[in-house]
């Protein structure tokens, strides 16, 4: 995980995230958006990322292909915050 921190350290995105342990805690993390597992605050087991379908990505239009439709929605959100990025600098 360090390794992928340090490939990604320029353009370095954070987002907010709920993460699930296995006990049912729920953690919510600012965190980079590469990170998927973080041990649990309360009893220290691995919570994984939950994936949030709520957000301005979701098309209901485009319902027949849910996979293909986030996939593509992943894909061009980052695109739109690289572009943001650029501009700010
Ligand atoms: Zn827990």
């Amino acid at each position: 995980m360090t390794k992928m921190k340090r490939i990604y350290g320029l353009t370095k995105m954070k987002r907010i995230y709920d993460f699930l342990c296995p006990d049912g805690h729920v953690v919510e993390k600012y965190i980079e958006i590469d990170t998927t597992i973080i041990p649990c605050e309360i009893c220290n087991q691995e919570a994984i990322r939950v994936v949030s379908f709520a957000g301005p990505c979701l098309d209901p239009i485009s319902g027949d292909f849910p996979s293909a439709t986030l996939r593509w929605a992943r894909g061009r959100q980052a695109k739109i915050k690289a572009e943001r990025k650029v501009a700010e600098a």
